[in-house]
């Protein structure tokens, strides 16, 4: 019997204060529906404008086997199309599909597309601080529990960092106070960082693997430094060295540099990536699996980069939402290019909010044997936790230089 899409809808909710859309897409049988991640957390409501506006009346009553061509006559809908809010709606929808699939096949997503090549997928997790001693010392901690991956990122004392859980206020205008609180400046950022290197390998030994996040912050001529600084320290790899406007400078990169390049969350449209795994200038696609229009976008990229010697690094912070985790965790299963998952701990709320989650132990995400996704949502739970009121509905502020020039967050 055929089974149709009956409503599509969204799960507004934050139980770790960061603005998650999960989307729910019910079908014609009453107990049958699927989950899906549609997290664009700076622009959580244009995503749920889109879903509910415009995909949920394109797509009723459409047969729910017919993924592939709900994937690409949603995208021609539009006849405008990769950007992220479009594509993160799409998302919603393409990773519910593939639920409803497995539930309807009684297999794992993993499973629909091939089966596991690995057990587990090995994750690196996130050490920081406002010092030096600090940063080392939470790696240490997740080296104890069994991590052998760890990204360290430092904050410039009294500048707005990435990667810190500094309560620092950045600036909101080019004439506001420019308190060092407000400001960052890239050639402060490049010595330190090269100094946490230093003292993590002589502190931390030569056995665990070091990740760093450079979050397009530097310019080219000091990131190209900030390169060949870090060479000696033997890094996993190297995020983001650069803004997505700027991939033509990854050449110059891999020719005066050996460093591993990984490289992606902020790309949507496939022109962006391509050149960059075609020409083998990066190691590994850092993308945002929503960001490209979710798990049949992202299980194309995958295969194709196979080809070309890169390995997929998922984006997976705070906002990939649990569902999220689940495609990326199906990804990284079945897929023999898998290099590594980025991860943070789900916390308490989180748990309440959600079931059937990607367990992580021995530095590794292992995940449900449920069918489809695995992932369940208590839609009750999900209503204690509504967005956070911020300013600007949560949008980033800006980060400014030194003279008040914005720079890329
Ligand atoms: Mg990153």
């Amino acid at each position: 019997m055929t089974v149709r899409i009956r409503k599509i809808r969204c799960i507004m909710t934050a139980p770790a204060d960061i603005r998650l859309v999960i989307v729910k897409v019910e079908t014609t049988e009453p107990d049958l529906y699927g989950l899906g991640c549609a997290t664009f957390t700076q622009r959580p409501l244009a995503v749920v404008e889109a879903v509910e506006q415009y995909l949920d009346p394109f797509l009723r009553h459409r047969d729910v086997n017919e993924i592939e061509d709900i994937f690409w006559s949603s995208r021609m809908s539009s006849y405008w199309r990769n950007g992220p809010v479009l594509n993160n709606a799409l998302s919603g929808v393409d990773m519910a599909l593939w639920d409803i699939k497995g539930k309807r096949a009684g297999m794992p997503v993993y499973d629909l597309l091939g089966g596991r090549c690995r057990r587990s997928a090995d994750v690196y997790v996130h050490a920081s601080g406002s010092n030096i001693p600090q940063v080392l010392d939470g790696a240490r901690s997740w080296m104890e529990q069994g991590h052998r991956h760890v990204r360290l990122q430092v904050e410039v004392p009294g500048q707005a960092t990435y990667g810190t859980a500094s309560d620092l206020q950045p600036g909101q205008s080019v004439d506001g106070p420019t308190t060092p609180q407000s400001m960052f400046e890239p050639a402060d950022y490049v010595r330190i960082a090269r100094r946490l290197f230093e003292q993590a390998r002589c502190e931390l030994g030569e056995e665990v693997e070091l990740l760093h996040d450079v979050h397009e912050r530097v310019p080219g001529p000091l990131m190209l430094q900030l390169a060949r600084d870090l060479e000696p320290y033997r890094l996993f790899f190297f995020e983001d060295p650069l803004p997505p406007e700027e991939i033509d400078h990854f050449r110059l990169l891999r020719q005066h540099s050996i460093i591993p390049i990984a490289m992606g969350e902020l790309f949507n449209n496939p022109n962006e990536f391509l050149p960059l795994i075609k020409e083998r200038l990066i190691d590994y696609i850092r993308i945002h699996m929503s960001q490209i229009g979710g798990l049949s976008a992202g299980l194309r990229l995958a295969h194709l980069c196979e080809f070309f010697g890169v390995a997929t690094a998922w984006h997976g912070p705070g906002d990939t939402s649990p569902v999220g985790h689940a495609a990326n965790l199906a990804l990284d299963l079945c897929c023999h290019n898998f290099g590594i998952q980025e991860f943070s701990p789900f916390n308490e709320a989180t748990h309440e909010v959600f079931s059937g989650l990607p367990e992580m132990r021995d530095g590794a995400l292992w995940p449900s044997s449920e069918p489809g996704l695995g992932v369940a949502i208590d839609e009750q739970a999900a209503a204690r936790y509504p967005y956070p009121s911020h300013p600007f509905n949560n949008a980033w502020p800006a980060i400014r230089r030194r003279d008040g020039s914005v720079v890329t967050p």
